[in-house]
């Protein structure tokens, strides 16, 4: 097998730069994604490089998935070792990884006894599983549960069932009809979801901080009335943290923490993907109580490669490691501190967040399209952070950010901003 030993070999990039890669990338890839910014070719805890050698401090973490950072020695030494073990064995077979997985994800939700978990391959996957979950809630023949709650802003996914939970038209008129039965409710208004929530509801289903619209908590209480109205309703509660679990709020799973205000709650379902393999592919849903649990039957969900033995295991050892590490109070130290910094850039109105999930918004004088002006000179300055509005900001960085890392941010922001603004033709408000 030759001389060949890395991956990078096999496709001879060697000495090519972002602009002649990008320009194969645009003769090669589906445009889905428009142009990448850059080409990145190698990482290390909290910074990366691109192919012209350019640095970069990572504050995005592949979309709050790198919780561990970029090629952690732990992480790297489990995936390879179970790769070099036993790789894949189909669902008509088990492992240990996947066992144990399952069941330190139940000790993490503090899920009763009668709890399950199901295996998929990324978050829009887990949220079709729970998708169908919701479907089985199917009620009676007199009274079919038919109708699915959602909130305006949530993003849950690209896949058809997914995208019809997702509220944001741009993504979803193109591809209708979805599956049926979704409504989006107003935002964090307790008294709306009280008025729709009725017996001919299956699911209502919740991102404890909506991520793709900004960082978005829902406001104190709701989550605890979500929780009655529905226990009263016969509806199950779905929480999508698959951006907010797996460590990054600073909890185990958002619903544990600041936005559920103190209260235990109890969900019907959660799901979990991005940050749970520490960037190798892997989602979860995991069902509270054996009723719940019960709803999918043998036969009626399944997946080819969902919960193989190199997913679970790096899994595994990213929760291993965030535990071993006390990365979870060190992610809402430094996002604590972090949040209180950027509250007094000038130019930032809101910082809202949990932990190291963080966004923020810039002054409504500034023009539509600040964001991505300061992404851009963010990039230049060798910050990799990312603009889910016009004129918010969010960074989701590996969890083992440092507050030297983030002062760096800090430090370099307000000369970000004025950049971005001279760019956009405005001065500072
Ligand atoms: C990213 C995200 C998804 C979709 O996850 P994919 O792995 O991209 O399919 C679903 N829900 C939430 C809340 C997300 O942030």
């Amino acid at each position: 097998m030759s001389e060949v030993q890395t991956a990078a070999q096999l496709v001879e990039f060697e000495g090519l730069h972002n602009q002649e890669l990008l320009a194969r990338y645009n003769n090669s890839l589906m445009g889905v994604f428009g142009t990448p910014q850059r080409v990145l070719v190698r990482g290390t805890g909290c910074t990366v490089w691109d192919a012209d050698g350019k640095e970069y401090l990572d504050l995005l973490g592949g979309i709050a998935v790198n919780a561990l950072g970029h090629a952690d020695p732990f992480l790297t030494g489990i995936v390879s070792s179970q790769l070099a073990t036993l790789g894949h064995v189909s669902n008509f077979f088990t492992s240990p990884t996947q066992i144990g997985l399952a069941e330190k994800l139940l000790e993490l939700a503090q899920a009763p006894s009668g709890s399950r978990v199901f295996f998929a391959n990324s978050g829009t996957e887990a949220n079709e599983a729970a998708f169908k979950l919701a479907r089985r809630n199917a009620g009676t023949a007199q009274t079919p549960r038919t109708r699915i709650i959602a909130l305006e802003g949530a993003f849950h996914g690209r896949t058809m069932g997914a995208l019809a939970l997702t509220a944001k038209q741009a993504y979803r008129e193109p591809f209708e009809p979805l599956p049926g039965g979704v409504e989006h409710l107003p935002f964090g208004d307790p008294d709306a979801l009280r008025e729709a929530v009725d017996d001919t509801v299956a699911a209502v289903v919740l991102e404890p901080i909506q991520g793709e619209v900004g960082v978005r908590p829902l406001p104190p209480g709701y989550l605890k009335a979500a929780r009655e109205i529905t226990r009263e309703a016969g509806a199950l509660l779905i929480l999508d943290e698959v951006q907010s679990g797996a460590g990054r709020t600073g909890n185990w799973f958002a619903f544990q923490g600041e936005v559920a205000g103190g209260e235990q709650i109890v969900p019907d379902a959660v799901t979990l993907a991005k940050g749970l393999g520490g960037g190798f592919p892997i989602g979860a849903l995991i069902t509270f109580g054996d009723e719940v649990s019960g709803l999918l039957a043998a036969g009626q969900h399944g997946t080819t490669f969902g919960g193989n033995p190199v997913a679970t295991a790096a899994a595994l050892a990213t929760l291993h490691s965030l535990e071993a590490r006390g990365l979870l109070q060190h992610a809402a130290d430094v996002g604590a501190w972090l949040r209180g910094r950027l509250a007094s850039v000038p130019g930032v109105v809101e910082v809202r967040g949990e932990g190291l999930l963080i966004g923020f918004d810039l002054d409504a004088d500034f023009p539509a399209g600040i964001a991505p002006q300061v992404v851009q000179a963010a990039l230049e300055a060798g910050f990799i952070i990312n603009a889910p509005g016009p004129r918010t900001l969010r960074l989701a960085p590996p969890l083992i950010l440092t507050r030297d890392q983030a002062a760096r941010f800090l430090d370099a922001l307000p000369a970000l901003i004025t950049t971005a603004a001279a760019a956009a033709g405005k001065d500072m408000p």
